[in-house]
């Protein structure tokens, strides 16, 4: 192609200290260890524009004086933002601005695509918003066309707000580029962390959407859609190949889709694949794989499922619509276990319908399944899921967001059975019930003692762990 882009930025801004929100979190927010996903929505529409740089600023510790210089190199920047992050981003945009008042600014991501209106209002700094799936959008914007004739745009044009038709959603994901040569160009991989994922690790995206109306879940809902459209084996398998040559000292690649398993026969076919590359891989799992299927995957390498469980209240799963009976997720977990296969379990509290009797309940569901490790979020009411309209119809918010000024979790609901004090509070004593039971504890201890190159990060990561829980209890005091 010999067309030519405008210099185009884009950006993850920097906002709260090692806030793990960016263009690949599903949770915004400040986690309990050193933890940030691949800004993997922000890399695919970098890999269709030509000569474009990716800069991702809380992993790599960049602060906005730092960054500012860079608004007088480029013509384009595409912001990332979030719901706890966005009052942050606009400064960022309107510090850009004020440096090079000729800079196009876009905003980007699930917030904004829910609200491009409220978003061009909330600053005169942001010239557009790219709703929905955004990489071609962004490609023609990039491409200098007229903003009136691309698709799924939201742009200001003096003082007017204007809207273009949505975009169809993509189809054919193989016509998506390749994120990895972004990556190896413009990341530091070394700086992406996940407590339960081998480092250094490298996350891509197969497919997008997920088959699940689960009501909380922000991405299906506001930017992937319920159909799970899914790249071909053979791209992902060159993909790979790709990412092992330019990445020797990767140990694990995860591959990100919203339920990788959603469609059986092929994540069987894909995982053939990796068993024939001799990779170690991972992946986002419901907890309804049968035996087969796992065996098939742990065969061809799979090391580690993350599964999000959610509660241990069938009425609470139900009432999100997860489509996960407990006998099922637990007969699923011993399948996983029997297999050999590691499984990082997610939960939440505070979902509608949470009493003090449900959240005991789930503790002790996660205690009965004993994943490997887990992780506890409070449920977050993001706008364009229907968990918040309930919310704003019940009631149930009242002013808080959804992180501190920390960017850790708060419970923004609060039920007239259990207040948002009692949820935030019952997170630290999920946390400490899982883990300083002696059969965890000694498990641990196990793993550090068979692995002693894991022992080093384990310790920092327990360190960290406790620094966070004692900077809660501050915080909620
Ligand atoms: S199954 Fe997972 S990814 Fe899919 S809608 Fe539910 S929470 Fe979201």
């Amino acid at each position: 192609m010999g067309e030519s882009y405008l210099k185009t930025l884009f950006l993850h801004p920097p906002s709260y200290e090692g806030f793990d929100g960016g263009a690949g979190s599903r949770y915004q927010a400040r986690r309990e260890i050193r933890s940030f996903w691949y800004p993997t929505w922000l890399a695919q529409p970098a890999a269709l524009v030509r000569g474009s740089k990716l800069l991702d600023a809380p992993p790599d510790g960049l602060t906005l004086d730092s960054i500012l210089p860079l608004a007088r190199q480029y013509e384009l920047a595409v912001l990332h933002t979030s719901t706890p992050s966005f009052q942050y981003d606009v400064k960022v945009a309107e510090a850009l601005k004020a440096e090079n008042p000729r800079l196009r600014i876009g905003f980007v991501g699930a917030h904004v695509a829910v609200a491009p209106e409220d978003t061009l209002l909330a600053s005169p700094s942001i010239d557009f918003v790219a709703r929905n799936e955004f990489d071609f959008t962004i490609q023609e914007v990039a491409q200098d066309r007229p903003l009136s004739r691309i698709l799924g745009l939201s742009y200001r044009d003096r003082d007017r707000i204007h809207h273009t038709p949505d975009r169809p959603m993509l189809e054919d994901m193989d016509a998506l580029p390749f994120v990895t040569e972004v990556y190896q160009r413009d990341l530091t991989i070394e700086h992406y962390f996940i407590g339960y994922l081998l480092h250094p690790y490298l996350s891509l995206y197969t497919g997008r959407g997920c088959r699940s109306k689960c009501t909380f879940c922000l991405w299906p809902q506001t930017v992937g859609g319920h159909r799970y459209r899914t790249r071909s084996p053979e791209s992902i398998e060159e993909e790979i190949r790709l990412a092992t040559r330019c990445f020797p000292q990767v140990k694990e690649y995860f591959f990100d889709d919203d339920t990788f398993t959603d469609d059986l026969p092929r994540a069987e076919a894909v995982a053939r694949r990796m068993g024939k590359l001799g990779v170690t891989w991972s992946c986002n799992a419901k907890a309804n794989v049968p035996y087969e299927s796992l065996k098939v995957m742990k065969d061809n390498g799979l090391r580690l499922l993350l599964v999000g469980y959610e509660s241990g209240n069938q009425k609470i799963l139900n009432h999100i619509k997860k489509g996960v009976i407990l006998d099922v997720a637990r007969q699923f977990t011993k399948d996983a276990k029997r297999l050999g296969i590691k499984i990082h379990g997610t939960f939440i509290l505070g979902l509608p319908k949470e009493t003090r009797e449900t959240i005991e309940e789930t503790i002790r569901f996660a205690c009965e399944l004993d994943p490997d490790t887990l992780q506890v979020s409070i449920a977050a009411p993001y706008p364009g899921t229907a968990m918040y309209r309930e919310a704003l119809a019940q009631g149930w918010l009242d002013g808080r967001g959804l992180v501190n000024a920390d960017g850790v979790q708060v419970s923004a609901l609060s039920y007239p059975q259990l207040p948002h004090t009692e949820i935030f509070d019952s997170v630290e004593s999920f946390y400490r019930r899982f883990y300083f039971r002696p059969r965890k504890i000694f498990s641990l201890a196990g793993e550090m003692a068979r692995h002693p190159h894991i022992m080093k990060r384990r310790l920092r990561e327990g360190a960290e762990f406790l620094r966070f829980l004692s900077r809660r209890q501050e915080a909620g005091r």
